[in-house]
């Protein structure tokens, strides 16, 4: 059977709580069945609400939901057959690991039997075999979470949201967590919609992400994508490191644009400018431009270096540049024997096409 890239659709949703402003505008957004997507933005910017409308908690103020083709408007909460996990939602602190997980069971009426199966095999995806008769007090916050990933799965729900549910957890254990629940997803195939405003989180686990702010989606790409081709200067910003240049457009063709600075012409790719004296913020991430590189690039300037920090496996320089004292760079160490000295001028160079002309910040 074919998947459904339809799976989940929200169809021209607008969501006002106090019927001025809208949190979440004109949302257009297809999921595919079996997909990992995640909601990516900053606080206030509209992804709870968005989970919320989904689950059945809050109603769209225009537009309509479906879930595999159907309208789910009049569904209440508990029939959309939808996994919850949030951060701050908790277990129930006075049942066992096993209650908290047969609960969700119990309410749809499954049989004693089938719910000892269905406990067991949630509680082996999560490794927790053998936590049945601890209390959620008896856990380490990461396996109460792990334990409330298996309540969101034990009744082999069609989607699961999942909104911030590593927040609570330290970096280590957040990042295990990450993968666990990566692995979760690829084994069952279930339909997983994420929020976070953690982008790495977001770049390690997505097969998209829906990159969120002020209500509208700013770009829908997968991660590699959303990396190397932001469409525009918040995600620019948002995601990755990012060196910026303000000017204007001076001259531009199909794939090339001469961006005009105070102090210099840089080329770069058109992105968001059409023509002559738009204005622009051009955008380049930190590894795209090279040290004294052996052959000819589109830009080509010499700049002071001012910081030189080692990362391990890359090392961090900070070049003033074009009257940019903030220009970083990233050189992997394995590639690299160049003595780099505070103070000492060197040449940067690099293209066009790594150079994005985007909306002027
Ligand atoms: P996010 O999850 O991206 O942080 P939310 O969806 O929680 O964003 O919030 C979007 C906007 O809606 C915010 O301005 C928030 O204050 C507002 N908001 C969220 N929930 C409610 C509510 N129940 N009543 C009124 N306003 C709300
Ligand atoms: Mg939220």
């Amino acid at each position: 059977m074919s998947k459904n890239p339809e799976f989940v659709k929200f169809d021209k949703v607008d969501k006002s709580y106090d019927g001025k402003v809208l949190v979440v505008k004109d949302l257009q957004l297809d999921i595919a069945e079996g997909e990992f997507i995640t909601m990516l933005g900053p606080s206030g910017s509209g992804k709870t609400t968005c989970l919320m409308m989904l689950a059945g908690f809050e109603t769209p103020t225009n537009g309509e939901i479906l879930l595999d083709g159907k309208i789910i408007s009049n569904i209440p909460p508990h029939k959309r057959g939808i996994g919850m996990v949030f951060q701050n939602y908790a277990l129930f602190p006075h049942m066992t690991v096993y209650e908290n997980l047969a609960f969700p069971l119990k309410v749809r009426k499954i049989e004693k039997n089938e719910i000892d199966k269905k406990v067991d095999k949630a509680l082996s995806m999560v490794s927790l075999n053998g936590f049945e008769s601890r209390m959620p007090g008896q856990l380490s916050g990461g396996q109460q979470q792990r334990v409330a990933v298996a309540r969101a799965l034990v009744f082999d729900p069609s989607v699961v949201l999942m909104d911030e549910p590593l927040g609570a957890l330290d970096k280590n254990l957040r990042e295990s967590m990450q993968y666990e629940i990566k692995h979760i997803h690829e084994n069952i195939g279930v339909t997983v919609v994420y929020v976070t405003h953690d982008q790495s989180e977001a770049l390690t686990m997505s097969n998209r992400i829906a990159v969120f702010n002020d209500g509208k989606v700013q770009q829908l790409s997968n991660p590699s994508e959303l990396y190397e081709k932001p469409v525009n200067s918040f995600v620019a910003e948002f995601i990755g490191e990012n060196n910026t240049f303000n000017g204007e457009v001076s001259d531009i063709s199909n794939d090339k644009c001469k961006v005009k600075l105070s102090n210099a012409d840089i080329l770069a790719s058109p992105i968001s400018v059409k023509s002559k004296g738009d204005k622009t913020t051009v955008s380049l991430r930190p590894e795209r431009a090279l040290i004294e590189p052996k052959e000819q690039m589109d830009n080509m300037f010499s700049g002071k270096i001012e910081e030189v920090i080692y990362h391990g496996d890359h090392t961090r320089v900070r070049i003033n540049l074009l009257g940019n004292p903030e220009f970083i760079l990233k050189v992997p160490n394995s590639t690299s024997n160049l003595e780099l000295k505070v103070n000492e001028e060197i040449k940067i160079g690099w293209n066009s096409s790594d150079a994005r002309a985007l909306d002027p910040k």
